[in-house]
């Protein structure tokens, strides 16, 4: 890839202050999609620098002159597309089809919904004698992971560019050549010098100093709660803004009274679905207990039925994204058999007849108990824990009984009910029967699954500052 080895600062493409490297592995093959250089604090400090200059000029252009900037940005993402959803297929698995109707598609779909928003967000509002206006917070700084890597850079990209701020990226380094594919856009719509920036780099060094740095005003990032921790921390000196959307153990509540076979192949397929690398995956299912053996029969054949294999064919699911996941996983498989779970389908080892690459077979756990280590921790692979309750009111508290608070679902036929225990579930996104992600509402978690709110008009929200100005003559 021609950008590889080079930054975008300033609206150009640089050398690295000094060049090291790091490989780029297709996990479907274990081979090298070539090298990517790694930064250092003096590249952080050239874009920061950058990104500071463009601030005043880009916080003062209007509305319009942003619209007309993000559907530039829609116009040059068109001919980049299938290229987008290529490379994200590439050097993270996703299956080709969902690179291509979810992966590289939230970029746009993303974009969209941020011109909808820009068009009619109230920057300025008066009450009485206070006018209150929304500013942009200033210099942002960016750090994505692989698991959906250009839904989460569009997420803070372009909510950032609608309310006037200017921002360095640091993208994940496991799946880093989409965001040079994103820069190159950005360049070709036109964006203006310096308001956005691309360091490629690893988490200690890029990462930290972005979060350290005096002169970033916020932080937003996704990934581990082990790396949003230390974000923050390095953020607090300088108390800045902090956003982080975090890890998830999200529960799936099915009732007595719901439609089985819809709700358990819903719930599985939810878990296989880009092999199960998605914070709001829905990954602990609690089911009557006199159910178990009817929704374990359900889920297995479901599981069963998952095809697993190269991402350039018709397959359900491809690999997961590294060896270090895959080890993880295969880890907190082995644990889950230790402890006792019972082993419905799937289990150690590659599916069969797959000899290379990072594939995981689908597993299912039944007669999981809430404090077994694969119902506590986050595995963000194929995996369901499928947990038995007697009663609504344990499989509440047992939902609840979680470090995590990203997405919740529920299932069942009774309106209010369902009504009634989506609001019982401390997370930020309720699931009810199976209803679809919204691009207008808030993303976002409780607990350790983060803090602040991503995506439609409550994301813009994190990018603004409110002053409010008292006017003594103010009629
Ligand atoms: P990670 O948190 O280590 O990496 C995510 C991003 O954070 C990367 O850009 C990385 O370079 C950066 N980073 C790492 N350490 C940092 C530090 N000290 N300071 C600043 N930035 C830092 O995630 P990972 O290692 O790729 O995956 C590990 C686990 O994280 C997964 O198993 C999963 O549980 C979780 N995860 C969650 C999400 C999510 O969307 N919530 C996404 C990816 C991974």
């Amino acid at each position: 890839m021609k950008n590889s080895h080079k930054f975008y600062i300033n609206g150009e493409w640089v050398e690295p202050t000094n060049l090291k490297t790091l490989e780029v592995i297709n996990p479907a093959d274990e081979s090298s999609l070539g090298t990517i250089a790694l930064g250092d604090a003096k590249d952080v400090e050239k874009a920061v620098s950058a990104a500071r200059n463009a601030f005043e000029s880009f916080a003062n252009t209007s509305r319009d002159d942003r619209i007309s900037l993000l559907e530039a940005i829609e116009a040059a993402y068109k001919p980049r597309f299938d290229e987008m959803a290529e490379t994200i297929s590439k050097e993270m698995g996703a299956p080709m089809w969902l690179c291509k109707g979810g992966q590289a598609k939230m970029m746009s779909l993303h974009l969209k919904t941020t011109i909808k928003v820009l068009k009619s967000f109230e920057f300025n509002d008066t009450q009485g004698k206070v006018n209150l206006r929304k500013e942009p917070i200033g210099v942002c700084g960016f750090i994505t992971p692989w698991n959906w890597p250009i839904n989460q850079i569009s997420t803070k990209v372009f909510p950032a560019l609608a309310t006037g701020c200017t921002m360095v990226l640091k993208p994940t380094e496991v799946a880093p050549l989409n965001a040079i594919i994103f820069a190159e856009v950005l360049h070709e719509a036109g964006v203006p010098k310096g308001v956005f920036n691309l360091i490629n780099g690893d988490g200690p060094s890029v990462g930290e100093a972005l979060s350290s740095h005096p002169d970033i005003d916020m932080m937003s990032f996704t990934g581990s709660t082990r790396a949003g921790i230390r974000v923050a921390k390095a953020a607090a000196d300088t108390v800045k803004r902090v956003t982080q959307e975090l890890g998830g153990k999200s529960p799936n509540i099915i009732l007595e009274d719901a439609d089985l076979e819809r709700s358990i192949t819903t719930g599985v397929n939810g878990m296989t679905m880009n092999s199960g690398q998605s914070c709001n995956a829905p990954s602990r299912m609690f089911v009557p207990a006199a159910l178990q053996d009817k929704v374990v029969e359900i889920a297995r054949a479901v599981a069963e039925g998952t095809t697993v294999g190269d991402p350039n064919t018709k397959i359900n699911m491809g690999p997961v994204v590294s060896k270090a996941q895959f080890d993880k996983i295969q880890g907190l498989i082995a644990k889950g058999i230790e402890e006792g779970a019972t082993l419905v389908c799937g289990g150690l080892g590659r599916p069969d007849g797959i000899d290379k690459g990072y594939y995981v077979k689908p597993t299912i756990f039944s007669n999981v108990h809430n404090d077994m280590t694969i119902a506590r921790e986050e595995i963000f692979g194929p995996v369901l824990c499928i947990l038995p309750y007697e009663t609504e009111e344990e499989a509440i508290k047992m939902a609840n009984d979680t470090l995590y608070g990203l997405s919740g679902y529920v299932s069942g036929t009774n309106p209010a009910k369902l009504k009634e225990i989506a609001n019982k579930i401390r997370a930020g996104n309720v699931h009810i029967n199976g209803a679809d992600m919204d691009f207008n509402a808030p993303f976002g978690g409780y607990k350790q699954s983060g803090n602040g709110r991503e995506w439609g008009s409550v994301g813009f929200e994190e990018f603004l500052e409110i002053k409010a100005v008292m006017d003594i003559d103010a009629a």
